[in-house]
C-alpha cells in the first residue's frame, strides 16, 4: 500500500492515517474495503458520523436523484426545497412527537461550529460570559469550543489562554459517593467561591472522546434543576451521542430533561455529509438577522439525505428495538471479555457507545486497536490516557457483520494480551 504522498504532502497534524495506515476505497454498511481489496468491519463509524453505516442503501437514491435533477446545491441560507423538507421532517418526526419546541439554526458544517454558536448565543442571551464545562468533556477544537474542552493535548495547540470557561467535575469524577452537582450548587451559593454566575453549562450525557463516561439520569436531572434555579442556560452537546447512538434520538430523552440549547452534527445528515444544527428554545433566540452568519450554512445534499434518514429510520418506531437488540449483543460480548480477563478490563457506556476500559495498563487499549486493524476491524481509543477502547458500531445493518466485528474485537483482545 503506497502511502508516500500522504507522508510527503500532508501536514504532520493528520491523525487517523497513523492509526489505520491504508488507503480506503469502497464502503457499504459496516464494511470498508481498501485499495488492496482487504475488508474491515467499521466499529468507529467516523466518530459517530455514520450511525446508519456507509452509503446507506435507503438514502442513496434520494441523493442520486437530487444530483441528477440539477437541483440547487449551494444557496448559503436562502430558502430551498431541500431545506424546507428537512425542517418539516425534523418538526414532524423528531420535535412534535417528543413535545419539544425549538428553533433550528444551521451554524456551519461542523460540530465545533454548532458549539461556537451555542456558547456565543448563550452569552448574548444572558449578558454573562462564564461557561461551566466538565472534566473530560470534548466540544471541538476551534477557540471557543476548545476553551470548553478539558484535554491539555488539544488545549496546548491554541498557544494562548482559553478564557471564560470553568471546569467542574463530571458525574463520577470523584467516585460514586461524591455528588458533583451538590458541589456545583455549593460554589454557586457561596459568595466567596470565585465562580461568577455562569451564562451556561455545557455537557455531554456520555463523554465520547473523554473515555465513554456516562452521566446518570439523576445527575442530569439535578443539573437541569440547578441551572433552572440559577437562570443558567443548559447546553447539551449531542454531537457524538445524539441521533440515536444512546438508543433514543436525543440522549437527554432518557433522563426527561429539556435543555435550553442542543448541539447536533455528525450523523444528522445520515450519510457523512457535513452538517450541524443548533436547537434553541424560542425565548432565547435573541440574535438579529445576519448576526451570526457564514457561507456554508446549509448543504442541500446533507438536507436531502438528512430528511430521508429521519423518514427512513426515525418515523419507524421499531428503530428503538433494532438498536436495543444490537446493544444487547455488544454488551454480552463485552461482558464476556471482562469475564475472561477481569483483572484487565471493566466496561461502561450507554446504547451503542460502549467502552472497554483498560484498568491496569493504560497502553492496552492502543494495542487492542492496533491488533484489531491487523485482523480487519477499525476501532478507536478514547479517554485522557487513551485507555478506553471505544466500541461504536452502526445502529442498523445486518447482524452477521456486527457479530463478525465482535469476534474480531475478542481476537484483538486475545492478541494484545498474548
Ligand atoms: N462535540 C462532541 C461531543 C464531539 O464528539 C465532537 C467531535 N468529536 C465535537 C463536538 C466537534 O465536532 P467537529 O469535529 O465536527 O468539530
Amino acid at each position: 500500500m503506497d502511502l508516500s504522498v500522504f507522508d510527503s504532502m500532508e501536514s504532520e497534524v493528520r491523525s487517523y492515517i497513523r492509526a489505520f495506515p491504508t488507503v480506503f476505497d469502497t464502503a457499504r454498511g459496516s464494511l470498508l474495503t481498501d485499495e488492496d481489496g482487504r475488508e474491515y468491519v467499521d466499529f468507529f463509524c467516523g466518530a459517530g458520523t455514520l450511525n446508519y453505516g456507509h452509503n446507506p442503501a435507503v438514502l442513496k437514491s434520494h441523493v442520486i436523484d437530487y444530483l441528477a435533477g440539477d437541483k440547487i446545491q449551494h444557496a448559503l441560507d436562502m430558502a430551498t426545497g431541500a431545506k424546507r423538507q428537512f425542517l418539516e421532517r425534523f418538526r414532524d418526526v423528531i420535535l412534535e412527537p417528543r413535545d419539544l419546541d425549538y428553533k433550528l439554526q444551521f451554524p456551519g458544517p461542523t460540530g465545533a461550529n454548532a458549539v461556537e454558536a451555542a456558547l456565543k448565543l448563550a452569552r448574548m442571551a444572558t449578558g454573562r460570559s462564564t461557561v461551566v464545562a466538565f472534566t473530560h468533556g470534548y466540544h471541538g477544537l476551534s477557540l471557543g469550543a476548545l476553551a470548553a474542552t478539558g484535554n491539555q493535548w488539544f488545549r496546548q495547540a491554541a498557544g494562548t489562554s482559553l478564557p471564560d470557561v470553568v471546569f467542574h467535575p463530571f458525574d463520577g469524577y470523584y467516585g460514586d459517593d461524591v455528588n458533583t452537582i451538590a458541589l456545583l450548587r455549593q460554589h454557586l451559593e457561596d459568595p466567596s467561591s470565585g465562580l461568577d454566575l455562569p451564562a451556561a453549562v455545557i455537557v455531554e450525557t456520555v463523554q465520547g472522546e473523554g473515555g465513554v463516561n456516562v452521566a446518570s439520569n439523576e445527575w442530569l436531572r439535578e443539573l437541569r434543576e440547578l441551572t433552572t434555579e440559577f437562570g443558567i442556560l443548559l447546553i447539551v452537546d449531542e454531537i457524538q451521542i445524539g441521533v440515536g447512538r444512546s438508543g433514543r434520538f436525543f440522549s437527554f430523552e432518557e433522563s426527561g430533561i429539556v435543555p435550553d440549547i442542543v448541539t447536533i452534527s455528525k450523523s444528522i445528515s445520515g450519510y457523512g455529509f457535513p452538517m450541524a444544527l443548533v436547537l434553541i428554545r424560542p425565548e432565547i433566540d435573541v440574535w438579529k438577522p445576519a448576526m451570526h452568519t457564514g457561507t456554508f450554512r446549509g448543504n442541500s445534499i446533507a438536507f436531502v439525505s438528512g430528511a430521508a434518514a429521519l423518514d427512513e429510520f426515525w418515523a419507524d418506531p421499531t428503530i428503538h428495538e433494532q438498536i436495543a437488540s444490537r446493544v444487547e449483543l455488544v454488551t454480552e460480548r463485552l461482558n464476556s471479555i471482562v469475564a475472561r480477563y477481569p483483572e484487565h478490563f471493566s466496561t461502561r457506556g450507554r446504547g451503542l457507545l460502549q467502552g472497554l476500559v483498560g484498568i491496569q495498563d493504560r497502553a492496552l487499549a492502543g494495542r487492542i486497536s492496533k491488533e484489531a486493524f491487523k485482523l480487519g476491524l477499525i476501532i478507536e481509543t478514547s479517554g485522557a490516557f487513551d485507555e478506553v477502547v471505544k466500541v461504536m458500531p452502526a445502529l442498523v445493518g445486518d447482524e452477521a457483520t456486527l457479530v463478525r466485528g465482535l469476534d474480531l474485537l475478542g481476537a484483538a483482545v486475545d492478541a494484545a494480551l498474548a
